[in-house]
């Protein structure tokens, strides 16, 4: 197949004292060449995790992948040895994260620290490594990398730091950049600045790029297709047009309508009635029924299937069988 990445019924538990937290409960989807591919949920949803077993970045225990398969390439990355993940690990697939400052060392200076991963990885001298520093400091925006590669990370403003972060993830030449939240802890305006970066560079570097965020504006401005997550499960995939002019799922209607309107005075975000379900005792059916004005006696008792509307799209929910009792849904839901 001509999937870059594959990952399928991926189940990912964390264990604390008594509880068990099944905080990945069997997700699939796929990422191909040169896609962004937006991965969009509450907190809580398992977006993270999902991307953080893709490297192995789950600390076991207490996390613990227990089933599934991540297709890299061919190959199955879940069952290689750890050591096999410090070959993967910033040279095939990178990763970013919210705050870029706990990401980076504060006592070295930013050239040292990007030149060090590059020699760490590949077996350059001292002036290349350093030469290559300059270079990606350019690619990402940086403006003086000559005099700004002798400075520390407190010298660099919020979204210049997360400009080091992306320059880190780059060293090594990735296939695919996972960003988790990479834009959540700067202001606006920097935000809209790093969408544009990630937006660039993809198209540059001919990379794949998967993009968590529990922001519906940074999916319209990134991504090509969107997984929706909710309660440890993909409640709904599309392209980035299906979910957003033909979404299908009780939830992507709630997430859609929690956009605050630019046109309204008051700007207010409207966010879906309830909290999301605790998966320390997952619900039986649908995770979403507690909240979903939908919700039908089947919901609750049995996990829907997963029903395609067309070749891209796919969605779990019991509205959708052949059975299900025709609903009218509402048009101001659907954006
Ligand atoms: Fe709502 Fe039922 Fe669909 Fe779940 S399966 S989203 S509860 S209608
Ligand atoms: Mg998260």
């Amino acid at each position: 197949k001509d999937y870059l990445l594959e990952v399928n019924n991926l189940q990912v538990t964390f264990k604390t004292n008594n509880t068990e937290v099944h905080a990945v409960r069997g997700v699939n989807f796929q990422l191909k060449e040169k896609e962004t591919l937006a991965i969009v949920g509450e907190s809580g949803s398992g977006k993270s995790v999902t991307a953080q077993s893709i490297i192995k970045l789950i600390s076991e225990p207490p996390g613990k992948i227990n089933n599934g398969s991540i297709f890299y390439k061919g190959e199955d990355l879940l069952t290689k040895p750890e050591r096999y993940f410090s070959s993967i690990r910033g040279k095939e697939i990178s990763m970013i994260f919210q705050d870029p400052m706990s990401s980076l060392n504060p006592t070295l200076k930013i050239g040292r620290q990007i030149a060090e991963t590059i020699i760490r990885h590949e077996k350059v001298n001292k002036e290349t490594a350093y030469k290559r520093t300059i270079e990606l400091l350019k690619l990402v925006g940086i403006p003086n990398p000559e005099k700004r590669i002798d400075q520390y990370p407190y010298e660099f403003s919020g979204g210049m730091r997360q400009r080091v972060m992306i320059a880190i993830a780059l060293s090594c030449n990735p296939k695919i950049l996972i960003a988790d939240e990479p834009t959540t802890a700067l202001d606006v305006t920097i935000q809209a600045q790093i969408i544009e970066l990630l937006n660039d560079l993809q198209q540059k570097l001919n990379m794949s790029t998967i993009i968590i965020t529990h922001d519906l504006g940074v999916v319209a401005n990134m991504a090509h297709r969107v997984v929706v997550m909710y309660g440890g499960k993909v409640a709904e995939t599309g392209t980035v047009d299906e979910i957003f002019y033909q979404p299908k799922h009780p939830y992507t209607w709630g997430l859609l309508s929690s956009i605050p309107k630019l046109d309204s005075k008051e700007k207010k975000l409207i966010a879906i009635d309830g909290s999301p379900p605790n998966l320390a005792n997952p619900p039986k059916g649908c995770p979403f029924a507690p909240r979903c004005p939908y919700a039908m006696k089947v919901c609750i008792e049995q996990s829907p299937g997963i029903v395609s509307s067309s070749d891209t799209q796919k969605t779990a929910c019991w509205l959708l069988d052949e059975q299900a009792p025709i609903t009218d849904t509402p048009e101001t839901a659907r954006i």
